[in-house]
């Protein structure tokens, strides 16, 4: 049920059990999440609570030179805002296509060696596959996905190659958050 945390990383302030050992913030309800070194540790329960990793959508396109990569990065983040999944760039093609909520080709998937093997692997494997101009057919999506607030600016956030869901800004923060730590004993 709990995330795990960073037990070798932890300020005084997180071990004397005066702030979340995960935000690190001091304020809001916190719930004992463990005893580090003899003394209790606590943290906010939306902090540690297990999400469900929503399920992503691999875009595969032509990553081979740089700018190649940036427009189908900023392609990927159309993909977000549109489809309302997280999004991941492939990069290479060490991906198994059945992980994926769907696979996005985008223009030029068929051009670089590796994209067309995994694009070829995605329809192979019978995983939902959307081609570029039909993701533009799905209007931008206005939704926060974290809190629900309807808010015009709600948009995807960049994270570790990819992106996340459409977030308002007050949201947005807690895109970069991760969702589990390690334990480092
Ligand atoms: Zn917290
Ligand atoms: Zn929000």
């Amino acid at each position: 049920m709990f995330a795990r945390f960073d037990v070798s990383n932890l300020t005084q302030l997180q071990l004397d059990g005066a702030t979340c050992v995960v935000c690190g913030d001091e304020d809001g309800a916190m719930i004992p999440v463990g005893a580090v070194e003899g003394g209790q540790v606590f943290a906010h329960r939306p902090c540690v609570e297990e999400r469900p990793a929503p399920k992503s959508v691999l875009v595969v396109g032509d990553t081979s030179t740089s700018a190649a990569l940036d427009d189908l990065t900023a392609f990927a983040s159309d993909v977000a805002d549109r489809l309302g999944f997280p999004v991941l760039v492939a990069i290479g093609r060490d991906y198994r296509p059945e992980d994926f909520e769907g696979v996005v080709l985008a223009d030029g998937w068929a051009t670089s060696y590796d994209s067309a093997v995994l694009g070829c692997e995605a329809m192979l494997a019978d995983v939902y596959c959307v081609w570029s101009e039909e993701v533009y057919r799905h209007p931008i999506i206005a939704t926060c996905g974290l809190c629900g607030d309807v808010d015009p600016e709600a948009a995807p956030v960049a994270v570790g190659g990819g992106w996340s869901v459409s977030l308002c800004p007050a949201c947005a923060p807690a895109a970069t958050r991760p969702a589990t730590l390690e334990v480092v004993a």
